[in-house]
C-alpha cells in the first residue's frame, strides 16, 4: 500500500506496514501483532514522543552501556522488524553482540531473521563488527524459565553484564535479573511487568529511543567512568515509571479540558 507522506498518522502507518511485512517474511509470529498494537495504545497516550522523562531513562541506560564490560543486545521479530539498522549500528557502538531470542522459537524463524541479517549487513558480519548469536550457538539455559524461552547464547546473554531488551517479556526480564544482570529494556506500557522488573526502564518507542541512545552512547564514551557512574546510581526505575505514569494522568486530564 501506497501511503501518501501527508498523511498525519504517516509514521504509524509506516510501522505497521514493516511490522505485517515482516509477518509476510516469516519474522515475526502473529503474536508479535498485538504486542505492536499494544504499544500503538500506549504511544497514543503518551503523545507519540520522546517525553523528558524517557530522555532521563536513555541517559541512563547510554552510561551503563558504556561502562559494561559485555553488553548484549538482545533481538526478537518486532525489533528486527522495526528497527535492525539502529540495532546494528548500536552494536557496533559496542562489542557487536547481537542475540536473537525469540519467545515463540522456531527454527523457521530464528533462520529467517538470521538471514535478514546475512543480507542486509553481510560485510560486517564478515569483518566481525557484529556477531548474530543465539542461533547456532542456544545452548545455555537461564534457571527458572521453560526450556524454550530460557534457551541463550554462553558467549552472548549468558555470560552477558548488560543486557539490552528492547520489548522484552516480563518473565524473561526477572529472569535476568535474578542472574545478576542489569537490564535495559525498551517498553511503551510503564505498567508492564518488564517495565518493572528491569534495571532501566526506556518508555518510549523503539524507533525514536535507539537513535538518541547511540547518540549519548557515542557522547558518553568521552565521559570519564566516574561520572558515568553517577548518571547510572542517580537514576531511580521506579521513580522514573511513576513519573511517566503522572505525565500520562495529566495529559489525559488536559485532553478532556480541551488544553492539548
Ligand atoms: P509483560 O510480560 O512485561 O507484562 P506484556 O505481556 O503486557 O508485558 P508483551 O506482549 O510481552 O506485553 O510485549 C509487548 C510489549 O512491548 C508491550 O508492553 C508493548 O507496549 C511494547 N511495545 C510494542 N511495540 C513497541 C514499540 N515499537 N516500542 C516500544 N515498546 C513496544
Ligand atoms: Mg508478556
Amino acid at each position: 500500500m501506497q501511503i501518501p507522506k501527508t498523511h498525519p498518522r504517516y509514521e504509524s502507518l509506516m510501522k505497521r506496514e514493516k511490522i505485517v511485512e515482516a509477518l509476510d517474511k516469516g519474522i515475526l509470529a502473529k503474536a508479535g501483532l498485538i504486542a505492536h498494537g499494544r504499544g500503538e495504545t500506549f504511544d497514543y497516550l503518551i503523545g507519540e514522543e520522546t517525553t523528558p522523562i524517557a530522555l532521563e531513562a536513555i541517559k541512563a541506560a547510554a552510561a551503563l552501556l558504556v561502562l559494561a564490560e559485555n553488553p548484549v543486545i538482545s533481538v526478537n521479530g518486532n525489533t528486527v522488524a522495526l528497527a535492525i539498522d539502529e540495532v546494528v549500528e548500536l552494536a557496533k557502538e559496542l562489542n557487536g553482540k547481537i542475540e536473537v531470542n525469540l519467545f515463540y522459537r522456531t527454527k523457521e524463524r530464528e533462520l529467517a531473521i538470521k538471514n535478514v541479517f546475512k543480507e542486509k549487513f553481510k560485510d560486517d558480519i564478515e569483518k566481525g563488527k557484529i556477531k548474530i548469536l543465539g542461533i547456532d550457538d542456544a545452548n545455555k539455559q537461564i534457571p527458572n524459565l521453560d526450556s524454550l524461552r530460557g534457551k541463550v547464547s554462553e558467549e552472548g546473554i549468558y555470560t552477558a553484564d548488560v543486557v539490552l531488551v528492547p520489548l522484552e517479556d516480563g518473565d524473561r526480564a526477572e529472569a535476568l535479573v535474578n542472574m545478576g544482570k542489569k537490564v535495559i529494556a525498551i517498553d511503551l506500557n510503564p505498567l508492564s511487568r518488564t517495565a518493572r522488573k528491569s534495571t532501566i526502564t526506556i518508555v518510549d518507542e523503539l524507533t525514536r529511543a535507539l537513535p538518541l541512545l547511540i547518540k549519548y552512547v557515542r557522547d558518553f564514551k568521552n565521559k570519564d567512568r566516574e561520572e558515568l557512574l553517577k548518571i547510572v546510581e542517580n537514576f531511580d526505575n521506579k521513580k522514573n515509571l511513576k513519573k511517566m505514569i503522572d505525565y500520562i494522568a495529566d495529559r489525559l486530564k488536559k485532553l478532556e479540558l480541551n488544553e492539548l
